[in-house]
C-alpha cells in the first residue's frame, strides 16, 4: 500500500513562493533542487510540493489534487473556492494591503465619491464585496497586472490593487484613499482531510509553527552588576522570567532573555544600556516550541 503523503501547493513565481521554501528549509524539511520541475518530493518528510500559478492554487486544493497551500489571504478571498478551504495559520510574511487609490489631483477625495465612477482592479471579487457593503455603485474593470497604469490610459477613475511599500503608487502619481483588505501569507488546507493526512499535517504544523514563532524573536544575553537587575528586569519581557547566571567576577551576573524584534527593539537595547547592561549579545533563534 502507498504511504500517505501531504501535497502542498506553492506559488511557482509570485512573491510568496521563495519565502515559503525558506520556512520549509528552516523547519528541517529537505527539498531536493528542482530546477524547472513542477513537482518535487521532500527527502525526509512525507511531503510533495506542487508549484502552480497563484490563481490556480485554490481550485487545485479544493479539487483534492493538493491538500494544502501557502497563499496570500487576498488570493484566498478572491477565489470562488474559499468556502471549501480553511485558513489555519497566518505566517507573518507577505504582508500587504488591497487599497483603493486615485490620481494625485483627482477630485475624488473619499470612497463615497466613487459612485458611478470606473475602478480598475486585480481583485474584482473583494472590491465588489466592499462596494456592495458600502452602498457604492461603480463600474469594475478587472485587470491581471499593471493596474496602476489604468487612470493614465483614461480607462479608469481609480484603481484597487495590492500595495506593499507604496512605491509603485507613488511612481504612478497615485495616492491611497482607503484600505479595503489587509493580507499576509496563510497556510490553507482543504476541509475534511482524511485521518492519515491529518496526522502528517499535525506533524508538519509542529515544525512550521516552531519556525514562525521564532521569526521575530532574538535571544539577548547581557552582563550587569546585581544592583542593576531590577531595572533591567523591568525592561525585559521574555518568554518567562529571564535566566540569571552568576559570573566569576563578584556581584556580577549574566542575564538571558528573549526579545521581539519589533519597532521598539533598539529603544529597548538603549534602555538596557542605560539601566547598566553591558556586553549585550543579540542572537537569532531558530525554532520556538510552546
Ligand atoms: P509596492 O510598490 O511595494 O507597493 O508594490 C506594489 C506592486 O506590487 C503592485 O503592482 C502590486 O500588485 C504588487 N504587490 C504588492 N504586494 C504584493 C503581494 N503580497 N502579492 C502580489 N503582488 C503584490
Amino acid at each position: 500500500m502507498n504511504q500517505p503523503i501531504l501535497r502542498l501547493a506553492l506559488q511557482k513565481n509570485g512573491r510568496l513562493g521563495q519565502k515559503s521554501l525558506v520556512i520549509l528549509e528552516k523547519a528541517g524539511i529537505d527539498i531536493p533542487d528542482f530546477d524547472r520541475v513542477l513537482k518535487v518530493r521532500a527527502r525526509n518528510f512525507p511531503l510533495e510540493l506542487l508549484f502552480l500559478r497563484t490563481s490556480d492554487i485554490p481550485e487545485v486544493v479544493s479539487d483534492d489534487a493538493a491538500d494544502a497551500c501557502i497563499l496570500g489571504q487576498n488570493s484566498l478571498m478572491e477565489s470562488m473556492h474559499y468556502l471549501e478551504l480553511q485558513e489555519i495559520r497566518q505566517l507573518k510574511f507577505g504582508k500587504c494591503r488591497l487599497a483603493i487609490a486615485v490620481p494625485n489631483g483627482s477630485a475624488i477625495a473619499s470612497v463615497k465619491q466613487l459612485h458611478k465612477k470606473i475602478i480598475a482592479t486585480s481583485h474584482p471579487i473583494l472590491l465588489q464585496k466592499y462596494l456592495y457593503q458600502h452602498h457604492i455603485e461603480a463600474e469594475i474593470i478587472p485587470m491581471n497586472g499593471s493596474v496602476e497604469i489604468a487612470p493614465e490610459l483614461g480607462i479608469a477613475d481609480a484603481i484597487c490593487d495590492l500595495v506593499s511599500s507604496g512605491s509603485t503608487l507613488h511612481a504612478n502619481n497615485l495616492h491611497e484613499l482607503e484600505t479595503i483588505f489587509s493580507s499576509e501569507a496563510a497556510f490553507v488546507v482543504r476541509k475534511n482531510l482524511d485521518a492519515s493526512k491529518q496526522a502528517i499535517l499535525d506533524e508538519f504544523l509542529l515544525r512550521i509553527d516552531s519556525v514562525v514563532n521564532a521569526s521575530r524573536l532574538k535571544s539577548v544575553i547581557m552582563n550587569a552588576h546585581t544592583t542593576s537587575l531590577p531595572a533591567i528586569e523591568a525592561i525585559l519581557p521574555g518568554l518567562d522570567s529571564p535566566t540569571i547566571t552568576p559570573l566569576a567576577k563578584p556581584d556580577w551576573i549574566a542575564i538571558h532573555s528573549v526579545v521581539e524584534e519589533d519597532e521598539d527593539f533598539w529603544n529597548k537595547i538603549r534602555k538596557l544600556k542605560a539601566a547598566g547592561a553591558c556586553g549585550i549579545l543579540v542572537m537569532p533563534i531558530e525554532r520556538v516550541i510552546y
